[in-house]
């Protein structure tokens, strides 16, 4: 169901037997033929034979591109993206998340207990924190030009259709619209609309006006499609009359 290429997994994984460096501060292994010389766990210089050590890894065929990819601290995901787990450094689909210990594809990893239907559910876990990681991931290359995801600033909803993850909607502190995503596999299914519906209905003060980014061209097409005559989606005013320009040309 999930399509974005960034979220394809693997299609086979195994192990092997070969020579990594282990860094001698850390102990962490990296392939040799990709390091650039500083550990990228805790910057110890270790590019030199001397920390080569055999050891037996896993590693994984990418299914979006079939590149191989060793599960080293090379291709860890790491801290920046807040996502635990393993992704390909050539075109960046995420590989494995980890989950309870376990090491999962994204697919099921994004699969939950919300329902057969559409459901909403607020981020306000880690499991969720690192599924608002993914998709904001997921974002960057659609042309957004952004991480939408500012834990700092940004409260995020995500969107479940079958029991399984699949949109999210952003907004900043002070109730302006940031970004609504939904994964290409479930287009077409109104999952965009009903996030906002639910956001104007449920999210907004009561008498609080619709204020958004700039929309993207995806975007316009969506606002077009819901703004009534009295400029308002779903009973919420369109603020800012250059975005209302945008949407109705
Ligand atoms: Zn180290
Ligand atoms: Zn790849």
């Amino acid at each position: 169901m999930i399509s974005s290429e960034l979220l394809q997994g693997y299609s086979k994984k195994s192990d092997r037997q070969l020579d990594l460096l282990k860094c001698p501060d850390c102990g962490s292994l990296h392939d040799e033929a990709k390091l650039s010389g500083s550990c990228y766990e805790c910057d110890s210089h270790i590019a030199h034979k001397r920390y080569s050590t055999q050891a037996t890894v896993d590693y994984a065929i990418c299914s979006n591109c079939s590149s191989e990819v060793l599960y080293t601290r090379d291709n860890e995901i790491g801290e920046r993206w807040e996502v635990p787990g393993y992704y390909c450094r050539n075109c960046t689909t995420i590989l494995e998340v980890k989950s309870n210990g376990q090491f999962v594809q994204p697919e099921q990893f994004l699969n939950n207990s919300q329902g057969s239907g559409f459901e909403v559910q607020a981020v306000n876990s880690e499991r969720t924190k690192t599924v608002a990681e993914m998709f904001s991931w997921s974002t960057k290359v659609e042309g957004v030009g952004f991480w939408s995801y500012q834990p700092d600033s940004h409260r995020v909803w995500l969107a479940s259709l079958n029991n399984c993850y699949c949109g999210f909607v952003t907004l900043d502190d002070n109730d302006k619209l940031i970004q609504i995503w939904t994964d290409p596999g479930v287009r077409r299914q109104d999952v965009a609309t009903m996030l906002l519906e639910y956001i104007c209905e449920t999210v907004l003060p009561a008498d609080g006006e619709l204020w958004m980014n700039k929309p993207t061209d995806q975007g316009k097409e969506l606002f077009k499609s819901l703004i009534d005559s009295d400029d308002k989606i779903f009973g919420r005013k369109v603020e800012d009359k250059y975005v209302r320009k945008a949407i109705r040309l």
